[in-house]
């Protein structure tokens, strides 16, 4: 790896096996040998939030280390979702995979493809919950508040529990 670069990665899934669906995902964003997986998040279970009309999700946060620019890790998030089989689908409609890409460093940027850190980090609490549990000290660098200082209670409520079963990429954690 070149360059380490700190991100954090939403996964989101609620079509098919949505726990094999958020372990692949992982497993190919972590077998490119630019990523390194540093933490992962509980799943939980939550309500679909957009479209209400759609099964419940699986959501996850991992933090991965990585040699990749900001452009270029989105390309290829992009290349795994459509791999696992996502297809063409509506904005906040179901989805085998979503992988949406929260901070990149502190970097703030946008442009027509992405935004960073992901604009809707402190309005869903389905982002929140797991990344304040592996990441309570990180500092949002346009909020300028720490994760966990950010108000849960101002997002919208689709979080319903934690599931058991576990992502673990054969790290301990
Ligand atoms: P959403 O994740 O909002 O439910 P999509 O996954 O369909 O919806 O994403 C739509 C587009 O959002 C993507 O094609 C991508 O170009 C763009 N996008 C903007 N910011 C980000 C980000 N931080 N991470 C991932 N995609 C992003
Ligand atoms: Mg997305």
């Amino acid at each position: 790896m070149e360059k380490e670069n700190i991100s954090y990665i939403a996964l989101g899934s609620n079509i098919g096996d949505r726990f094999d669906n958020l372990s692949r995902a992982g497993q190919e964003i972590i077998k490119d040998k630019n990523n390194k997986i540093e933490n992962v998040s509980s799943i939980y279970e939550t309500l679909p939030y957009g479209y209400k009309d759609q099964g419940n999700f699986y959501n996850a946060v991992i933090k991965i280390k990585t040699g990749y620019e900001l452009i270029e890790l989105l390309d290829l998030l992009k290349s795994i979702e459509r791999g696992i089989g996502r297809e063409k689908s509506p904005r906040w409609g179901p989805r085998e995979i979503d992988l949406d890409i929260l901070f990149y460093n502190d970097l703030i940027f946008s442009n027509e493809r992405i935004t960073i850190p992901h604009k809707e980090v402190s309005k869903r609490d389905f982002v929140l919950i797991p990344l304040c549990e592996i990441a309570p000290e990180l500092n949002h660098p346009v909020l300028k508040q720490k994760i966990c200082d950010i108000c849960i209670a101002d997002s919208e409520k689709t979080v319903i529990g934690k599931i058991q079963q576990k992502l673990t990429f054969g790290i301990k954690i």
